[in-house]
């Protein structure tokens, strides 16, 4: 095994967390919660890195007019803790609209969420460094046994044996379109900053690809955005169907499911989410379906087609002509070729997690894989290594083949997971337990059990 040597390790750190959205925050409360109960930090030196500026959620795609689709109690705390001072009735309190958001007769927006998010954020600056992304991870390896790990962001390296992966899921580019990224072609992650690009008037012929709630919501924006604006929307199957929205297939979404997901073969943990992740993904709301239709509909009433489908089309070739782009559709069906010529391409196609993320592959030698290739992690979130002397790595919101649908892309988990992830940290480091000096209305609840 490779001996690594990293050059200018600028601190120690005893935790070290990447990424710093709600999954992290999460982590953070669950850490100061701790601390607040405790009367002493678990950890002195902890360090989430963001590379982001702040933590609005999901900033680059935080339309007007779109809704949370999670109950507002599963906020970053209140399944753990429902006394956590960072929970959303805590925020509404704060901000004077708790009996004026019991009127509104619908879910939070997304923008009040993002600043519930930033509200909780800024109460943990000291927790976070903002606008430094984490670059590599290197092995710190003494004869073969890991020993810790060296994290290297764009202004340094720092050392720890405890670290966490919050970095969220990667969004997913087709390979026909990746030569072609930036400017005007973009992932809906990228949205908010490209749409406008120049500055001057929006572009008018766009093609959307994808099915799924952003693709969706992609398509009523840009639709919305000049009375002009053409769409292509270009899906691989029927078009856009509606999510799941029934009780029963959202029941993956409890906390017992991961148990149960987690315990069964690989092979068919991925049957499972199959079954269920149109509950999830590739679906949007029944509203937005009937309004799609029906501006679609309209279009043939008037003659004025604006928004176009594109059904079982693969996209077989993409070319730049000029300032515009040609793409070539096949009918997966009949073979039959269309091709679009369009000023700009949103790419509504989702997110993704690798069997191993990026971040790791230089750890590889050390980390052991479930029989699919993935990575193994226990139901604790901690990440299997060989060979390693101390060493923690946890999965926080990266776990999805492991631990199912409701463990990535969704607040379902995101605060009891912070009690799992904070319960295996703590049991890295037995501690002496200073007196209780804080807040004497607040009450820890039991944990969960997950105390490794
Ligand atoms: C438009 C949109 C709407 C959504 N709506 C809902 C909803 O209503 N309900 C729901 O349950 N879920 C929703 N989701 C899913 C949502 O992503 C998750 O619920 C939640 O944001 C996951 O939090 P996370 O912290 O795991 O990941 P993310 O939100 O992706 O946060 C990851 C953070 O890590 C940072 N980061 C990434 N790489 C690095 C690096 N190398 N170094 C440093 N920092 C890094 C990122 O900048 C980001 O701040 C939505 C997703 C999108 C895209």
């Amino acid at each position: 095994m490779t001996q690594y040597e990293t050059e200018g390790v600028r601190e120690s750190l005893d935790v070290i967390s990447v990424g710093f959205g709600p999954a992290g925050i999460a982590l953070a409360c669950a850490l100061e919660d701790d601390a607040e109960d405790n009367g002493r930090k678990p950890f002195q030196r902890v360090r989430f890195f963001e590379k982001g500026r702040d933590s609005t959620w999901h900033g680059a795609f935080l339309l007007a007019g779109t809704d949370i689709n999670h109950h507002v109690f599963r906020d970053l705390v209140t399944p753990r803790n429902p006394r956590s001072r960072f929970s959303f009735a805590m925020y509404l309190k704060e901000m004077g609209r708790l009996y004026k958001f019991g009127l509104l007769g619908r879910p939070a927006s997304r923008v009040e969420w993002s600043d519930y998010i930033a509200w909780v954020a800024a109460q943990l600056q000291d927790y976070v460094a903002y606008d430094e992304g984490v670059l590599d991870v290197l092995p710190v390896a003494e004869k073969g046994i890991l020993k810790g790990v060296d994290v290297v962001t764009a202004k340094g390296t720092y050392r720890t044996k405890r670290l966490v992966l919050s970095h969220g899921s990667l969004p997913r580019i087709p390979n026909a379109f990746s030569p072609h990224l930036g400017g005007r072609v973009f992932h809906t992650s990228q949205y908010l900053k490209n749409i406008h690009l120049g500055g001057g008037p929006i572009a008018q012929r766009w093609l959307v690809l994808g099915s799924g709630q952003s693709a969706g919501e992609a398509v009523t924006h840009l639709l919305g955005a000049a009375p002009t604006t053409q769409v292509h929307s270009v899906h691989r199957g029927v078009g856009f169907k509606v999510g799941q929205l029934g009780q029963f297939p959202n029941m993956a979404f409890l906390p017992e499911h991961v148990d149960y997901f987690h315990d069964l073969e690989p092979g068919r943990r991925n049957r499972v989410f199959e079954e269920i992740r149109s509950t999830n993904y590739a679906g949007i709301d029944v509203d937005e379906s009937q309004s799609l239709y029906s501006f679609m509909y309209e279009g043939e009433v008037t003659g004025h087609r604006r928004l176009n489908l594109h059904a079982w089309s693969e996209v077989t070739s993409v070319e730049k002509v000029g300032d515009a782009y040609s793409v070539v559709l096949r009918d997966s069906n009949t073979g039959v070729e269309t091709v679009l010529y369009v000023d700009g391409i949103v790419l509504g196609t989702g997110y993704e997690q690798l069997a191993v993320p990026p971040l790791l592959t230089l750890l590889q030698p050390w980390l052991v894989r479930d029989e699919d290739g993935t990575l193994a992690v226990d139901r604790h979130y901690r990440v299997a290594l060989q060979h390693s002397e101390g060493v923690q790595i946890l999965a926080n919101g990266t776990s999805e083949k492991t631990h199912g649908i409701s463990d990535a892309q969704s607040f379902s988990m995101v605060a009891l997971r912070a009690q799992h992830l904070t319960d295996a940290l703590l049991a890295t480091q037995p501690r002496q337990r200073a007196p209780v000096v804080t807040m004497p209305s607040y009450t820890r609840p039991a944990r969960v059990e997950a105390r490794p």
